[in-house]
């Protein structure tokens, strides 16, 4: 695989020309949708009326509370309207549905202890608000930061777990308010830098100020995780400054940038980036793909470029009804990655975010998939399937039960074909 000769404006020019109003939705599809407004009603669940123009006033309701970008890039991996690439992009009147937090209160009112774990704001339900010390910072585990660096995304994953507060910035179809339960405390804007000071941090903004010294001041923490929204939006420059700063901190050993550009903006991947990326070894970048069909040339290309700078590359993916829950294309999608040198890191189970119920498989679906991914798959393209518990208590793998019985020194258990075979011990 040669790597594609990328120059920066390619990608500004990608963002600038995104989807992100429903006239544009609308305008793009041109044609697509006409004479076939009735299937489209059915997709998105609504009634037409006698103009045709339910369509555009429904999506614009979800727009309003949750925003819509979609690169010229990831459209153009549309097959078909309503397929697994769509589903993820595409703006779904179910999004408001289920948005409202007694949709919840219906599983937790009559059992007071799944109350106690179960967190009332259901736009939260990971509790990383309170479990943010400065705005930046989610300090869940003692060893291990995620620092939120930016609120803006190559894409809006309707699914998003921080639905709360991708896209808050830069939108103008955002209209957020407090009545809705979303609590933006960041306020990170895309101002430029002043020169590197001595101590590596004046002229970041406020926000990441913060962040940057409450990781200095806490020594047990060896891991810093940039996430948002998707660190790799913010400016070559900008993101230069900030590992300098996290990097000139003694305790932190490895530092891990959480981005999806790979699959929705490989273009921002340029020899510039991974030129600034690799003075900061030991770096880390986990991805996230969620379907074969975003794996692309570009992709790849994009992945060689941050392999030949000496990053390891990992994916995240996330178990989508309607996108990825079949054990065919789960097995397709990790031979491919594999294949770009990219690592199954974790399978998650989507979390209890509101607005995105239709999302979510049993976990029954997901523990098939991962039985029939031990019978297809080598090792190394086998991830971890994760749940995340509610209230904050911290991600938990789930296995298929494949020990049946044990007993002394003898144990019963199933292989990848379904038999029981004795192991003595
Ligand atoms: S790129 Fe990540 S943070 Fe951004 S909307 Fe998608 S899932 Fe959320």
């Amino acid at each position: 695989m040669e790597i594609i000769n990328i120059n920066s404006a390619r990608w500004q020019t990608q963002l600038k020309n995104s989807i992100v109003t429903t006239s544009q939705l609308e305008q793009y599809l041109g044609n697509k949708l006409k004479g076939n407004i009735n299937s489209t009603a059915n997709l998105f669940n609504i009634n037409i009326d006698a103009e045709n123009s339910v369509l555009q006033s429904s999506l614009e309701k979800v727009t309003e509370k949750y925003p819509m970008r979609i690169t010229p890039y990831y459209l153009s991996l549309i097959k078909n309207i309503g397929d697994p690439i769509w589903k993820q992009a595409v703006p779904d009147i179910n999004e408001l549905s289920n948005s409202s937090p007694e949709h919840f209160d219906l599983i937790n009112s009559n059992d007071p202890l799944l109350k106690s774990f179960y967190p009332v704001n259901t736009y939260d339900p990971l509790n990383e608000d309170s479990q943010s010390p400065v705005p930046s910072i989610i300090h869940r585990y003692p060893d291990r930061v995620i620092f939120l660096v930016s609120n803006q995304c190559a894409m809006y994953c309707r699914y998003c777990m921080r639905k709360r507060k991708v896209g808050l910035d830069g939108c103008s179809k955002s209209k957020l308010s407090s009545g809705d339960h979303f609590e933006s405390k960041l306020s990170l804007g895309d101002r430029d830098y002043s020169e590197p000071k001595s101590n590596g941090l004046s002229g970041i903004d406020q926000g990441i100020d913060e962040g940057v010294n409450y990781i200095r001041n806490n020594k047990m923490i060896r891991d810093v995780i940039l996430s948002g929204g998707d660190p790799l939006l913010l400016s070559t420059e900008k993101l230069d400054r900030i590992l300098f700063a996290i990097r000139e901190i003694d305790h932190v050993e490895t530092i891990r940038i959480h981005t999806r550009v790979l699959c929705t903006l490989p273009y921002r991947i340029t020899e510039n980036l991974a030129s600034i990326l690799e003075k900061y070894h030991p770096l880390y970048i986990n991805t996230h793909f969620n379907h074969p069909d975003e794996i692309t040339d570009d992709a790849a290309s994009a992945c060689l470029t941050l392999i030949r700078a000496g990053i390891p590359l990992g994916c995240q993916t996330v178990l989508l009804k309607g996108v990825n829950d079949n054990p065919e294309i789960m097995v397709k999608l990790m031979r491919k990655l594999i294949k770009i040198r990219v690592k199954p890191y974790y399978l998650h189970h989507p979390d209890l975010i509101a607005g995105t119920y239709h999302f979510r498989p049993s976990l029954e679906t997901g523990i098939n998939i991962m039985k029939a991914m031990r019978g297809n798959l080598t090792g190394i393209a086998i991830p971890h399937y994760m749940i995340d518990l509610p209230g904050g208590y911290g991600k938990v793998p789930l296995l298929p039960n494949y020990m049946k019985h044990i007993d002394g020194s003898r144990a019963v258990v199933e292989n990848y074909q379904g038999k029981a075979c004795q192991y003595w011990f």
